[in-house]
């Protein structure tokens, strides 16, 4: 008999579809979630999105897909959380979560702690009750509302060589054209395959604050498509096996100083080593650094803010090449 399942006090049983608000234990804190159980044994896919509040494509995508996907249709199970970040969505606020008590940012804490602040405690709720029932997890990002970003598909860089293997013959079941391996350790996907053994992705779709409706719509077709590929859902996976294209690392860059930022760069270009990206000075125009590309790359995020403060992420840019 296929089995329940059981998110605290929420059970789910075969052939239902619940979506409702969990109330995280030890908080207030509102979580809100759509199980569709379906009538068939599979796989259990979990997609979280609003990790950022005001990365909206992938918000609006899970709550379309929770609406129209049907219990008769999974092989399996669905388990969608639409905005893990509540609270930053309706406080339209970047990176962090308002109603943590020190701010913090979802992806610095996974896989959370239970004895913790408030978005530890609902890290780790997600981290000991969601993730380990599920074979896949894919969290929907875009650049945030500071961000303009061209749209990658991430994998994350376990030791399990297997396990990145496959996230890898996932990603290219996506039609996303730019692939990168993330050597991050906080962050939801990698945490559920570092910490919990669950392989999974990260999509970076759209950015600045805006809901595109195009997409929206490439999300929600890449996850129906990873859910073919998981056998899932029926039909036949979009194939991107040689669209991909593939960076086996990226850099960040940080400012160094607080000022005003200019950039020389867009999001997209083609950089070579030592091109000067952008500059950053004082509120009388004084000179306080250049920054500068340290390899060859594509800048995949950059910021649109004029003010910008010590330690604030800058640019974001792939190297296509091992070495240079
Ligand atoms: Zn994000």
């Amino acid at each position: 008999m296929k089995k329940d399942i059981k998110i605290n006090d929420l059970i789910v049983k075969s052939g239902e579809k619940i979506s409702r608000i969990i109330t995280v234990p030890g908080t207030t804190y509102e979580l809100p979630i759509t199980v569709i159980n379906g009538v068939e044994d599979g796989k259990v896919f979990l997609a979280t999105a609003g990790v950022h509040g005001c990365e909206y494509p992938g918000i609006q995508a899970l709550v379309e897909l929770a609406q129209e996907i049907e219990p008769e249709e999974v092989y399996g199970a669905i388990i969608f959380i639409q905005a893990v970040n509540s609270p930053a969505l309706y406080g339209r606020r970047a990176y962090i979560c308002p109603a943590d008590e020190e701010n913090k940012n979802y992806n610095h804490i996974s896989p959370g702690n239970k004895n913790g602040t408030t978005a530890e405690r609902v890290s780790a709720f997600i981290f000991d009750e969601i993730v380990p029932q599920c074979d896949f997890h894919v969290d929907m990002h875009s650049g945030d509302i500071v961000e303009d970003l061209e749209e990658f598909i991430a994998v994350c860089a376990t030791e399990d060589d297997a396990m990145r293997d496959f996230c890898i013959e996932v990603a290219k079941h996506t039609c996303f054209t730019h692939r990168i391996i993330s050597h991050g350790r906080r962050e939801l996907y990698n945490s559920s395959a570092i910490d919990r053994g669950v392989p999974g992705l990260l999509f970076e779709r759209g950015g600045q604050g805006i809901l595109n409706w195009d997409e929206v719509e490439r999300d929600k077709d890449d996850i129906i498509s990873i859910c073919q590929s998981l056998e899932i859902l029926g039909g036949e996976p979009y194939d991107n096996s040689d669209g991909q294209i593939f960076y086996p690392r990226h850099y960040w860059d940080e400012a160094h100083h607080t000022g005003l930022f200019y950039k020389f760069v867009e999001t997209g270009d083609e950089v070579k080593k030592g091109q000067k990206l952008g500059e950053i000075r004082d509120i009388f125009g004084n000179l306080l650094e250049e920054i500068t590309a340290v390899y060859d790359g594509r800048i995949k995020i950059s910021n649109n803010t004029m003010g910008v403060s010590k330690g604030d992420d800058t640019f974001m840019y792939g190297n296509t090449r091992e070495s240079d």
